[in-house]
């Protein structure tokens, strides 16, 4: 099964939505494997937004990803890094798809709820910075046959 990173933001903790937006994971039926709260810092920021270092807005996204801790969740299921993705919807959050959880919950392309992972090599390299093997819980899933078909792993 495929496994992605779910970074809630801090916006995401102060906010009191960290119990909204991981039931919707849950209740699409994926599985929490890892979860840990963390106060990230520049150091990793600079690592895990290597890609936007040249944007005007990357002082102001390190600054946000900073400024309470965040909560690391680890999800796994049969596609799940797209699942996850589409679940989070559009960067700009204002517009975001209503249904999704930056549709739902945001207003900001910046505080825009959560991380996700977008594509399976990156949530490799992603879970890699954040989680260590011993971080992964391996629990038996006795719903699986309820939620996929034997196929689909
Ligand atoms: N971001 C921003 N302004 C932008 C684009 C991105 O502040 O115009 C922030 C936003 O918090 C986003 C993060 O930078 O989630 C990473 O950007 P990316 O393009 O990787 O979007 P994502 O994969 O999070 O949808
Ligand atoms: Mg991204």
């Amino acid at each position: 099964m495929e496994r992605t990173l779910v970074i809630l933001k801090p916006g995401t903790l102060q906010r009191g939505l960290v119990g909204e937006v991981i039931s919707r994971f849950e209740k699409k039926g994926l599985k929490l494997v890892a979860m840990k709260m963390k106060q990230l810092t520049p150091e990793i920021l600079d690592e895990h937004y290597a890609h936007l270092k040249d944007k005007p807005f990357f002082p102001w996204l390190k600054a946000g990803m900073m400024a309470a801790p965040v909560i690391l969740c680890c999800w796994e299921g049969f596609e799940a890094v797209r699942t996850v993705r589409e679940m989070a919807g559009a960067t700009n959050a204002r517009k975001a798809v209503p249904g999704t959880i930056r549709g739902d919950y945001g207003m900001s392309s910046q505080e825009n709820i959560v991380h996700t992972s977008d594509s399976p090599e990156n949530a490799k390299i992603e879970l890699d910075r954040f989680f260590s093997p011993g971080d992964y819980c391996e629990y038996p899933s006795p719903l699986q046959q309820y939620l996929y078909a034997p196929d689909e792993k």
